[in-house]
Formats: C-alpha cells, structure tokens, sequence
C-alpha cells in the first residue's frame, strides 16, 4: 500500500478525532465525556469525540444527550452498531468515521487518563506517527492474570521482523496515514495489538498509571481473554504448526528407536515379544496427541473460515453526526 499522496499535517489545520469504543459505559461515561472536553479544549487542535456504542443497552443516549445539553456545539459522532460485535470491531468502526488528523483511542470506562492526551499530541506535533500510552504498574490486574499476559507475549515473539509490545494496549495516538494503513489490512480475525505492530512507521512510547474503573466491571471475562489469546497466536504465529510437525517427528523417531529394540530384543537376545499394557498406553498417549494437534490445525482453519466467509467487521444502524470537523474523502 502507498500511503505517500496523504499531505502531511500541518499546525495551523490540525485536527483530533478520540474513539471511544463502549459497551454498556453509560455510568463511566458521564464522567469521561466532561473530563475529556475539559483536557481537549486546550490542547490547540480542532478536535471530535467519537462514540462507537457496540451494542449497549444501558442508558447511553440519555447521557450523550445531558452532555450535548451541558455542552452546546460539542463536536461528537455517536456510531450506534447494531449488536455486540467486539471491541476490536468497534474501534475499527471508530477509526473509519474518524476525520481527525491523528486519532486517538481509548477505552471508555475511564481507565485510560484524559490527563495523557496533551503529551499524545506533543509527541505527534514533534513527529511521531504512532504514540502509544504504554501501562506502567498493573496494579489494578491480579497476579494470574499479568502471569498469564507475559507467558503470552513471550509465545507470540520471537524471530519476527516486528515486535509486540508487552504491556502496549488499544490507548494510542495514530497518525493519519497509521489509521488509513490499518483501514487497510481487511482480515476479519482482528487482534489490534499485533496489526499496530505490523504496521510499523515511526513510534514513540510514553508511560501510565491505568486508573480504577469509573463504573461497571470488565467486559473481558477469561474466556474472551483466552479466545483473544487464541486469536493473537493464530494470527501472529505459526509457531503452534510447525511445533505439531516437530511433536510428530519426535514420536516417530521413538517408535522407530523403540522397534528396532524389540527386534534386536527377540531375535538376538531371544526375549518373547510382550507388553500389550505398554502397548495400550502407548496408543491412548499417542490418540490423545494426535487430538490436540488436530485440534491446533483446526483453530487455524477456523480462522481461514471466517476470512473466507468475507462478511463486514460491524453493521452500523444509526449514526448521531454532530462533528464540526469536515468530512473525509473515502480512503
Ligand atoms: N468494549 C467494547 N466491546 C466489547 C467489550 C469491551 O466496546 O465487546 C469496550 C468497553 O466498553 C471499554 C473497552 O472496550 O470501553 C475496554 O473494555 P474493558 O474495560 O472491559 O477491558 P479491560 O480494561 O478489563 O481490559
Ligand atoms: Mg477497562
């Protein structure tokens, strides 16, 4: 792709566009939203919120509308999709409305600062094309679960040409011609940390302490995280294959090492051939690993189901446009 016709930002034009993508916020919400307007307003660019509601249920439009009425003339997209579709389908929603000059996304139950944003923009304004906020302290995460995401990430890396990022979430700061590159990769199976990655361009890290939530609980229970897991390694990886390819290899070496002992066993040493345990053992320990390597293929032609089915990331039913930012040209 060549993002080289894309005219490069200039101070006096500037534009900022925040997504937030959100499902049942409605509580977190009314706090973020005037903190946010509050941090912005100084920040020295024309900006607009975008809200992608993936399929909330709760009391969304009431608290967009008190916003709207406290703030008079606040520039803001809603994007109402029209079921749950997933975050990550979300914040590509978010990234298409987007017309900002640089987008930033973040979650909208309050945990990402709005306090970070004007650093986000130095950065961008300094030259930077990609800003992430990067979690300092995961204080607010148990012991299991930070285990767990560094046993992940140490899976995922290794001898690729980019890296992932331990502790780099969705918070970012991306250019536009980072958004228009990402609008690009048109993959279904989407996990956004390892597509930033690929993407590249010039990065510049800054770090956070993550707040509490506002309100509600995670939306990211440890099925979804594990599926998110399954997800990232499938699309990042092929280590899992070529580990089947080596489990097989290695079983096959011990059963050709262990006949050829059976053989010299009752031919030479003149031992009756026996041990029918042994071999029902064996049979079940090799069923059982012959599943579980089935099993890693099928995750990955799952994936290639879903690819192949080519249905869009998100349907849209309603979008709220109450930007004062112009409207893009389609990419
Ligand atoms: N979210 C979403 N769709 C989902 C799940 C989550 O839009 O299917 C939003 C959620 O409302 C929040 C952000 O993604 O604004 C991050 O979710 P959460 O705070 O639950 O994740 P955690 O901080 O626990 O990793
Ligand atoms: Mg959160």
């Amino acid at each position: 792709m060549d993002l080289s016709s894309i005219p490069p930002e200039t101070a006096a034009n500037a534009s900022l566009s925040v997504v937030l993508p959100v499902l049942n916020e409605a509580p977190a919400l009314a706090t973020l939203l005037p903190a946010l307007a509050q941090v912005l307003g100084p920040c020295g660019v024309a900006w607009e919120i975008v809200i992608v509601d993936d399929g909330s249920t709760d009391t969304l439009p009431q608290v967009v509308a008190a916003f709207e009425r406290q703030h008079a003339g606040i520039s803001m997209q809603v994007l109402h999709l029209s079921r749950n579709f997933g975050k990550e389908a979300a914040l590509t929603a978010g990234l298409a409305a987007a017309r900002g000059d640089a987008v930033v996304c973040m979650d909208g139950d309050g945990q990402h600062p709005p306090a970070l944003l004007p650093t986000l923009v130095a950065h961008w304004r300094d030259g930077a094309q990609m800003v992430i906020a990067m979690q300092r302290s995961r204080a607010h995460e148990q012991r299991w679960t930070s285990c767990a995401k560094g046993l992940f990430y140490r899976l995922l890396q290794g001898g690729e040409r980019f890296r992932i990022p331990a502790g780099a979430g969705d918070f970012r700061l991306m250019d536009r011609r980072v958004v228009q590159a990402m609008l690009q990769l048109s993959e279904r199976a989407r996990f956004m940390k390892g597509l930033y990655a690929w993407l590249g361009f010039r990065t510049v890290t800054v770090p956070y302490d993550a707040a509490p939530r506002c309100a509600g609980a995670s939306k990211f229970p440890l099925c979804r995280l594990l599926e998110l897991a399954s997800l990232g390694i499938t699309s990042f990886s092929m280590k899992p294959l070529r580990m089947v390819s080596a489990i097989g290899g290695a079983i096959s070496l011990c059963a050709v090492g262990y006949g050829i002992y059976i053989a010299i066993d009752a031919l030479v040493v003149g031992n009756p051939v026996s041990g029918w345990a042994t071999l029902a053992s064996g049979m079940m320990l090799l069923s059982g690993i012959q599943l579980l390597c089935l099993g890693v293929i099928a995750e990955y032609l799952g994936y290639i189901f879903e690819e192949t089915k080519q249905r869009p990331l998100y349907v849209i039913d309603e979008v709220i446009d109450h930007s004062t930012l112009g409207r893009r040209a389609a990419a």
